[in-house]
């Protein structure tokens, strides 16, 4: 089962205390396919500037990914420039320049139309709508965001909760989102606006997911060397959605596995800059971490 993937795919200059990197791969979309296409196909739309190097779009060819509708545009690549402080759980935009995508309307081919699976990860919430508008009804839709756009542009956001069956988003997001400190409330608000599954990536404190009256909660991998969190919540979406879609079952308890293999995917992505980690990781090292994350969360139940 294949997955249609709308986002960006952008030039990211980054500093953390352990080192910088400047205009490397970055973007929702990016980071997101990648860790996708572990478990699943997965077809690229988004757009880029005429200064965007092939031997980008030739590591995503390499990862299987289906860069068909990736368009080169006149114009400059979508550039984010961040940084984050001790506290790695929190990216601080210094610089947002969306270039090409201020003019971008994505027209999605008719052999994506019928993807059973839709993310539309963090972009403008006018784009998402537009991609939904666009594709059959899909059996599965969740979308991603960003404080950038629940800033800009709430109320648009809202709406498109309506139509989309999860909604994954950080910790402060959610806070700042619902308008409400409490975690259990502000969650329980976003659900009343539509989406069935929301879940809150918590950084280094793991992730929540909130389905009707159920919580599920898991860990993150505790790591001892985390270089760049850039991506981790876009590797942790696609590794999730990855595997539902290999696995076509987004029930209850598939979705809790599919949290732990996006954990998976984005405790990797952290380990180095930009997309790095994943030009060597491996399927091997992958389920190993899974079931390194099972003995983590394993404790017997009281008689
Ligand atoms: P995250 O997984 O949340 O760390 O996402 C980081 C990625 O989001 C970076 O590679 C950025 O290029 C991308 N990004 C940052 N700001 C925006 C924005 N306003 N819209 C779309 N993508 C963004």
């Amino acid at each position: 089962m294949g997955i249609l993937v709308v986002g960006s795919v952008a030039f990211d200059s980054v500093e953390t205390p352990f080192g910088k990197a400047d205009n490397v791969l970055g973007g929702s979309a990016t980071y997101f396919s990648t860790a996708a296409s572990y478990f699943s196909e997965v077809s690229l739309v988004a757009v880029v500037g005429e200064d965007f190097p092939n031997e980008h779009i030739d590591f995503l060819k390499s990862k299987g990914v289906d860069v068909n509708g990736l368009q080169k545009i006149p114009g400059k690549t979508f550039r984010w420039q961040g940084q984050y402080d001790y506290d790695l759980n929190e990216a601080h935009t210094l610089a947002t320049h969306l270039n090409v995508f201020e003019r971008f309307q994505p027209k999605i081919q008719e052999v994506y139309r019928k993807s059973p699976y839709v993310f539309l990860a963090n972009i403008d919430p006018d784009i998402q709508w537009s991609v939904l508008d666009q594709v059959e009804k899909p059996k599965f839709a969740a979308c991603d965001t960003m404080n950038f756009w629940i800033e800009s542009k709430p109320d648009a956001l809202k709406k498109l909760l309506s139509r989309v069956d999860l909604f994954v988003l950080n910790e402060g997001e959610t806070r700042e989102f619902a308008k409400e400190p409490n975690l259990i409330k502000a969650a329980k608000k976003i659900l009343s606006y539509g989406p069935k599954t929301i879940i809150i990536k918590r950084g280094e404190y793991g992730a929540l997911m909130f389905n009707g009256n159920s919580i599920f909660s898991a860990p993150a991998y505790p790591l001892e060397l985390i270089f760049d969190p850039t991506g981790a919540g876009d590797s942790f979406a696609g590794g999730l959605m990855g595997y539902l879609a290999n696995t076509d079952d987004t029930s209850e308890s598939n979705i809790r596995q599919a949290i732990i293999f996006g954990s998976v995917m984005a405790s990797f992505n952290v380990e180095d800059f930009s997309l790095d980690r994943m030009r060597t990781l491996t399927l091997k090292e992958i389920y190993k971490r899974y079931k390194e994350f099972k003995q983590l969360t394993h404790f017997e139940d009281i008689s």
